[in-house]
């Protein structure tokens, strides 16, 4: 584009002429600290209960921090070489984190990060949506265009790296002298408001970003810890006993409070409830999860190490599943979601991605459902590839579900299994009545209960002991507090996201096998337990002794009567 011909009016001229380079990145820094921030300026305005001159002094003062601290971050981003895209995506980053602060309360993390990358196609085709396209539409295309057309002055080199990092040292002085003055309000209502800190753009992304990548490489770099080698089966070997079969499903985004069996007002799990009162399940009525992501919790309720351990864990660890393949077990896992989170790296796995069922699958995405059609077959080639001749000392299979993953419940549902109408038929949550959005979360928990129900039927007609957990990853946020969907960092998450439901079912045989008094395991159900304890429990359950069993985190050792 050249500026030199006659038709540039003179107002064009003057538009035209070239910014200098730090001043460019003031307009830019300060569109980020304004606009971009949006959701965290309302929140903190909604948290500020008497709007007095000391507020409107903090709010300031929050103001010129986050500036200058948005200021040393692009001074040290930002250089000439990619100067324009760095702005644009800048501008994306934080054009989409304050869309989703502001529709589903969510906020941005290191954990929440992790999930943003694993997510796969389905799970972004969810949560697309024309109010999305619209803020990026506004918060990127416009910015975004006159960004990349502003012509900027070329300095040399040294000069421009010597100034913009003088920019950085200025900008951070004055944070440091800010924070300084208004400490004591600031400090209050940080600790106050833990949610905050993560809500403060791009910061929020470009920390958990790096937080993540340390993390991923320092994982990278050590080897795998190789646990439970001593794990046996508990049965002595060769004993002609048939050889149990355990079903895992591993539910998805289903909190308690929706949970029928945990005394919610609509029975949406009339199957469970029935195998309740024939006194065949137990349902476990305070559980909590150990993360509030899928990302989290799911290779944590497989970990040995426990939610706390877990989570400032960096070192890679076998899991569960590892133990009861060593000790002799076939192990499954199938998969109607985005994936195991390695927890099925070293056993046989299976996903329904490509599978075109039309029964179960309409619309290419497949219902859970189909876990159960493909299940028989999948269980007859893991029993070939492990060889004929081979005796297993038993089976394990993993069901991981889709459950009841948000915003979209409504696809969770095949349309003949809805009972609960009208349904929000919108990934815009707060654009529907919360009784809706409430109908359609509960039409997805109740199709877990048939699928469950489904599953004991099927595991009776099998000519072996056979029992079933079900143990949902995480809850859920329904619009309690302003927040939809989950994934809060777990010191603030409400219980809506922790508290999920658990139910084990055993079949006959299987009571018997396990030589458990016949009450016993249904009297533990009281029991405060979380994730932490499914480790430990299902080695019990699966008749596998380690040393890297912890007594005190299984469910059942009252039950047991094993000898030592
Ligand atoms: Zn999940």
């Amino acid at each position: 584009m050249t500026l030199q011909t006659s038709d540039v009016s003179p107002a064009d001229a003057a538009v035209r002429r070239p910014w200098h380079p730090l001043s460019l990145l003031l307009v830019l820094a300060l569109w980020l600290t304004t606009l971009g921030n949006l959701p965290l300026w309302r929140a903190l305005w909604a948290v500020t209960d008497h709007h007095s001159l000391r507020t409107w002094l903090g709010l300031v003062a929050m103001v010129l921090i986050v500036l200058s601290a948005t200021t040393v971050l692009l001074s040290l981003l930002v250089w000439p070489g990619w100067r324009k895209p760095a702005g644009v995506l800048l501008l994306l980053m934080v054009a989409a984190n304050s869309y989703f602060m502001q529709t589903y309360g969510v906020v941005i993390d290191p954990t929440m990060m992790a999930n943003t990358l694993q997510t796969d196609v389905r799970e972004v085709r969810d949560l697309l949506s024309w109010s999305m396209l619209a803020v990026l539409a506004l918060g990127v295309g416009l910015p975004g265009w006159w960004w990349w057309r502003q012509p900027v002055q070329k300095l040399p080199v040294r000069r421009l790296l010597g100034r913009q990092l003088g920019l950085a040292v200025l900008a951070l002085l004055l944070m440091l002298v800010v924070v300084w003055a208004s400490f004591q309000e600031f400090s209050s209502t940080m600790r106050n408001h833990k949610s905050l800190r993560y809500m403060v753009n791009p910061i929020n992304t470009v920390y958990a970003g790096a937080r993540l990548l340390a993390g991923q490489t320092a994982q990278a770099q050590l080897p795998l810890q190789r646990i439970g080698e001593d794990a046996a089966m508990m049965r002595s070997a060769g004993a002609a006993l048939p050889t149990p079969l355990i079903v895992l499903v591993v539910g998805e985004t289903v909190r308690a409070a929706n949970f029928g069996l945990a005394g919610y007002a609509r029975d949406t799990t009339p199957q469970l409830r029935q195998l309740q009162d024939r006194g065949e399940l137990a349902y476990f009525t305070d559980v909590s999860s150990c993360g509030t992501n899928t990302q989290v919790s799911v290779p944590c309720m497989f970990s040995h190490l426990g939610r706390e351990a877990y989570t400032k864990n960096n070192t890679p660890h076998e899991n569960l599943l590892d133990i009861l393949q060593r000790a002799g077990m076939q192990v499954l896992w199938l998969d109607n979601q985005s994936g195991c989170k390695g927890v099925c790296d070293r056993v046989a796995s299976a996903s329904t991605l490509e599978l075109k069922d039309p029964t179960f699958c309409p619309g290419g995405e497949c219902f859970d459902g189909i876990m159960l059609r493909v299940l028989p077959e999948r269980l007859a080639q893991l029993e070939k590839a492990n060889g004929a001749g081979k005796v297993s000392t038993g089976t394990v299979v993993v069901l991981h579900q889709m459950g009841n993953h948000g915003p979209a419940y409504y696809k969770r549902t095949p349309a003949d299994m809805k009972v609960y109408e009208p349904e929000c038929r919108s990934n815009m949550l707060q654009d529907c009545p919360v009784e809706h959005i409430v109908n359609t979360y509960d039409n997805a928990v109740h199709y877990t209960d048939h699928l469950l129900g489904e599953t004991v039927r099927w595991l009776k007609t099998q000519p072996r002991p056979t029992a079933m957990l079900y143990v949902s990853d995480h809850g859920e946020s329904l619009g309690e507090k302003g927040l939809y969907l989950h994934g809060m960092p777990y010191m603030m998450a409400p219980k809506e996201q922790t508290h999920v439901p658990m139910a084990l079912w055993l079949s006959k045989p299987m009571q018997l096998q396990l030589g458990w008094d016949a009450t016993c395991w249904k009297k533990q159900v009281a029991n405060a337990v979380s994730h932490d304890h499914l480790f430990h429990s299902v080695l019990t359950l699966a008749q596998v002794k380690t040393r890297w069993q912890q007594p005190e985190l299984d469910v059942f050792a009252a039950c047991s009567v094993r000898s030592p």
